[in-house]
């Protein structure tokens, strides 16, 4: 990675705060400079990564990431705290829903990438291997793309390594979250999410979720700011004590997208948050005659992650997502 340094900054590697842009060493990627903003603790210690704007519309997330810039104190941090508060660079201006402009990819469903590959499967490699490579975690915040409304919540990923598992499963629930989602052990077996290509590597990764719609709202940024604060003193990197849970931190153990199996116009029935039973109607697709077409029904009891906001729903896209609560043993 290439560094240059805003006029205020120290120099990159020193104790202190440096704010500037870097450009990745891939060539598929060096069109392109992102900010970053690196708090350089005067004691040695962890590296947490933190960024936002992979959707770039997700502007809750991409505040908080503005924020907690503000919020160390490297007189008062253990190790380093490095914040890249917009991913998505090409997608800038452009206010493109979920993908990358340059090739159509979603950022967040190409990991681990390739550094052969298209721009966001190169990013994604450069993300894991040089960003984040001496990272102990990385907390990847999202929520709220124009279309949609989601429950606040974090992902982890489960795996078959209990203390890996049990550690991202512990900072997910540094996120004062409505529902707490572990990915099935299976999702490792393809690309997608940074929490499960980094548990595919041995590595902690963790992904926020609060917003709605586009829209800038406290609730969301302060769940993301937060979050990441509780995340950086368990990691033992700040002094100060982890705030109060107030959210239910619902432990889920599995991901449902439930998509409309026709064209049509959808009435929700069901909020963000909200407890379904399998079977219950979670809403109905009509069509612009205001005809009902067909009910959409939960598969399974769970808890509604998020829902589309924008009726126009076409075959095939999800309307909302279900998060299954986890059995206790
Ligand atoms: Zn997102």
């Amino acid at each position: 990675m290439k560094f240059t340094s805003l006029p205020t900054s120290v120099e990159y590697g020193k104790t202190g705060i440096f704010r500037g842009h870097f450009s990745f060493s891939n060539s598929k990627l060096t069109e392109y400079r992102w900010p970053i903003c690196e708090i350089r603790g005067k004691q040695d210690g962890p590296k947490l990564c933190v960024s936002a704007g992979v959707h770039v519309n997700e502007v809750a997330a991409i505040e908080a990431a503005v924020r907690l810039q503000k919020l160390f104190d490297p007189n008062h941090l253990t190790g380093v705290v490095s914040i890249v508060p917009l991913i998505n660079q090409p997608a800038l201006y452009r206010y493109n829903e979920y993908v990358c402009p340059l090739d159509q990819k979603n950022i967040n469903f190409s990991f681990p990438g390739d550094p052969n590959g298209s721009f966001s499967e190169a990013l994604c490699d450069a993300i894991m291997n040089e960003w984040t490579a001496s990272a102990e975690c990385y907390v990847d915040m999202h929520g709220g793309d124009l279309r949609e409304n989601v429950s606040k919540f974090a992902i982890y990923q489960r795996t078959n390594d209990a203390s890996l598992e049990e550690k991202a499963r512990q900072m997910a629930l540094c996120f004062d979250s409505e529902l707490v989602v572990g990915l099935p052990v299976d999702h490792m077996a393809k690309p997608g999410r940074p929490p499960t290509a980094f548990a595919s590597q041995g590595r902690l990764a963790l992904m926020s979720e609060a917003g709605a719609n586009g829209l800038v709202d406290e609730d969301s940024i302060q769940f993301h700011v937060d979050g990441v604060l509780n995340v950086a003193r368990t990691l033992g990197m700040l002094d100060s004590k982890v705030t109060a849970f107030n959210r239910a931190r619902i432990v889920c153990s599995d991901y449902l997208w439930i998509e409309s199996p026709i064209d049509g116009e959808f009435l929700p029935e069901v909020e963000p948050g909200d407890r379904v039973e399998e079977r219950q109607r979670l809403g109905k697709m009509r069509d612009l005659f205001g005809q009902d077409l067909t009910d959409i029904v939960a598969p399974r009891a769970g808890h509604v992650l998020w829902r589309m906001t924008h009726p126009s729903i076409p075959k095939g896209s999800p309307v909302l997502a279900i998060a299954v609560e986890e059995r206790k043993a």
